[in-house]
């Protein structure tokens, strides 16, 4: 960082910038990354620097940095009609369409869509939904929220209690009434000797025994991540969803997809819901639904759940909630034409044509004498450090491995992402096979040289 030039880009953003998500102690030591635009898979920093960016900014500019089609599709709406809300009965025709196309991509037969600015207000909205059905369906005590271990749902006061303590401890949450179920995560919590379907079929016996502990009249619903994706990529275990859907079914439980990465391709199907079969009553989308150009959340009602909280707002004469920039038309237009390059342009195509690569160059890494376990699905994937490959331990948490190693291969131009004592790539979907080397071949001289550095 250059923060002897007084002034510098670096500099004002120290002095002005509260950054959240970011480890103060390497933000003081090695000073901020100030962007200034994109070419494809690649940012570049005031300096003139470039990085490839492999976790497609937040899993969401999937089309890259400067696709062309969407920018113009921005400026176009931006000249007809640049901004409104959907309150009292108003809302912007490209919203209607957008809305129209989401249920069509959607696995539900019909159904409607609610519009917020992220996928935390997308969540937290749904929770108001569930308390709002049961409240005026004659069970106002089921307002308990299940989710998982690992799991990442957001941090408004809601979702943060939702989503996993890495992210929410501080804040002395979770509330009471937010639950975790276990995490599906075969490699790490599998006991000795257990199959894969044998855990499936123990956690989904132990999310029973939850709900009878309970009380399956206090439970309001369960969402989950088809894959969890800021929980470390944890692609679920065999038969997982097959073994806990029925539960849920049992005792009447709405379930909840919440598919704010695996949504619009992530896993390389459309929906991570579908690949994995989770048959949710709702789904719940964000990120690459704008591929990254625009604030957007967007909470996909099913029919059936759709039918029940029309009819319990009608009673209440409205769902009294929404966000003033929720459904802006410019978000609208950016998502249609986004949608489009996703399913039209063969982005979703391309994610399935390199993914062989992808996973090839994951496992390879994951050959490393430090490396447990390589894992993804599609192009998203997770190399987990540990100290020994048998009893998976992790390496000291002082040696910071995961940090050094993304630190040092941004300095190489890659942005790749620590999450625990994993790695995290998720690139964007116009990623082509020799860049995928590229990012590999990075990463791989990167993990050498901090085992180096640290004098493993
Ligand atoms: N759900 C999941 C699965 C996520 O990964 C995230 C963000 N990474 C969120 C919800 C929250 O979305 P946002 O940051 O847009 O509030």
């Amino acid at each position: 960082m250059d923060t002897n030039v007084s002034n510098s880009w670096e500099q004002r953003d120290m002095q002005a910038v509260f950054h959240g998500f970011t480890d103060l102690g390497t933000l003081n030591a090695e000073g901020p990354v100030i962007l200034t635009h994109g070419d494809g898979i690649r940012v570049f920093d005031v300096h003139g620097k470039s990085y490839i960016d492999a976790n497609s900014g937040l899993w969401n500019n999937v089309a890259g940095f400067n696709h062309q089609g969407i920018i113009d599709a921005l400026c176009a709406q931006a000249r007809k009609f640049p901004g409104y809300h959907a309150f009292f009965g108003r809302v912007a025709d490209t919203t209607v369409a957008l809305s129209e196309k989401l249920i069509e991509l959607s696995p539900f037969d019909a159904g409607k869509v609610y519009y917020t600015n992220s996928g935390s207000e997308a969540n937290d909205t749904v929770v108001k939904m569930l308390w709002m059905l049961h409240r005026r369906n004659g069970q106002p005590q089921r307002r308990k929220i299940i989710t998982r271990v690992n799991a990442y749902h957001g941090v408004t006061v809601a979702t943060a209690s939702m989503t996993g303590k890495a992210y929410n401890a501080e804040f002395g949450l979770p509330l009471p009434g937010f639950l975790h179920a276990d995490c599906p995560h075969y490699w790490r919590f599998g006991l000795e000797g257990e199959t894969e379907l044998e855990f499936s079929a123990r956690l989904a016996r132990n999310l029973e025994e939850l709900i009878l502990k309970e009380g399956p009249d206090t439970i309001a619903g369960m969402f989950a991540e088809p894959v969890q994706g800021a929980g470390g990529v944890i692609v679920p275990a065999e038969g997982y969803f097959e073994a806990i859907r029925p539960i849920l079914r049992k005792y009447n439980i709405p379930f909840i997809a919440d598919e704010v990465i695996c949504g619009f391709g992530r896993t390389g199907e459309m929906w991570g819901s579908v690949k994995y079969d989770m048959q949710p009553d709702i789904i719940v989308a964000s990120k690459c639904i704008t591929a990254g150009y625009f604030p957007m959340g967007a909470v996909i009602l099913g029919k059936a759940f759709c039918d029940a909280l029309m009819k319990v707002s009608e009673e209440a004469e409205e769902f009294p909630h929404g966000f003033t920039a929720g459904g802006n038309p410019l978000g609208s237009a950016v998502a249609l034409k986004s949608l489009a390059v996703i399913e039209d342009e063969g982005l979703l195509g391309n994610v399935n044509k390199v993914s062989g690569r992808f996973m090839a160059r994951l496992k390879k890494l994951g050959e490393h004498k430090y490396a447990g376990e390589a894992r993804g699905v599609g192009l998203m994937g997770a190399v987990e450090i540990v100290a020994d490959k048998k009893t998976k331990q992790p390496l000291p948490g002082h040696l910071q491995i995961s940090e050094r190693i993304a630190n040092k291969a941004l300095k190489k131009g890659l942005i790749c992402r620590p999450l625990g004592q994993a790695i995290v790539l998720g690139p964007p979907f116009i990623i082509t096979e020799a860049e995928i080397d590229q990012i590999f071949d990075i990463l791989e001289e990167t993990v050498d040289e901090v085992f180096a550095d640290v004098g493993l």
